[in-house]
């Protein structure tokens, strides 16, 4: 069974971090609780040179190294790989990221796992893709690759798995997503013990 698992706010808790680099930044009070928008311009009331300076700062490797797990995640990745899942981090982190990323995966014996960057929200540029940086995968190329189980937390790259009517798509339950209409092929979670429990059960589609 293959899976794919988000990063940010799926293996770790990425937002959480953000707040706090808003609040350092810029001065911005906005608690994990109240991001409402996965939009965190929005969520935070920033301009756009303010945002863009707060993700150069979120993509940078020590940022990167410094973000905790989300809870449970390291135990549930290796319980399901004790039950024979192929497990691929599919990140839409830019490829610029990708020696922090895998750094992040290396700190927490995670580096045998697959790290494919995909074009979740349209904003990869190919052109400055350096040699040393894998490809981003565009939204064809993703396509092509098959899940049987996919566990996102982004309303924008839960979209893009609604026509994946063979993959049991679990969100994973935050503040930015407890608005969003479940297609037939998804399931709600909040915590890993539960996503652990849905893939183990075989409780999938039927
Ligand atoms: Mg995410």
């Amino acid at each position: 069974m293959r899976v794919y698992i988000d990063f940010d706010d799926v293996l770790c808790e990425t937002a959480r971090h953000m707040s706090d680099l808003a609040r350092e930044l810029f001065g911005r009070q906005v608690p994990y609780e109240a991001i409402s928008s996965f939009n965190l311009q929005h969520a935070f009331s920033l301009s756009d040179a303010e945002i863009a300076a707060l993700m150069e700062h979120a993509h940078r490797d020590d940022f990167l190294a410094d973000l905790t797990p989300a809870p449970g995640s390291l135990e549930g990745v290796r319980a399901l790989e004790s039950r024979g899942c192929e497990l691929v981090v599919v990140t839409g982190r830019p490829a610029a990221s990708h020696r922090g990323s895998r750094d992040w995966l290396r700190k927490y014996e995670l580096s045998h796992l697959g790290l494919l960057h995909v074009d979740k929200y349209g904003r990869a540029d190919r052109h400055r893709t350096a040699d040393t940086e894998p490809q981003t995968l565009d939204l064809d190329a993703f396509a092509a690759q098959h899940f049987d189980v996919a566990i996102e937390d982004s309303p924008t790259a839960l979209d893009l798995l609604v026509p994946r009517r063979d993959c049991l798509v679990i969100i994973y339950d935050r503040p930015w997503n407890s608005r969003y209409a479940p297609t037939a092929n998804m399931r709600r979670s909040a915590s890993w013990a539960e996503i652990v429990e849905i893939i183990g059960n075989g409780n999938r589609l039927t």
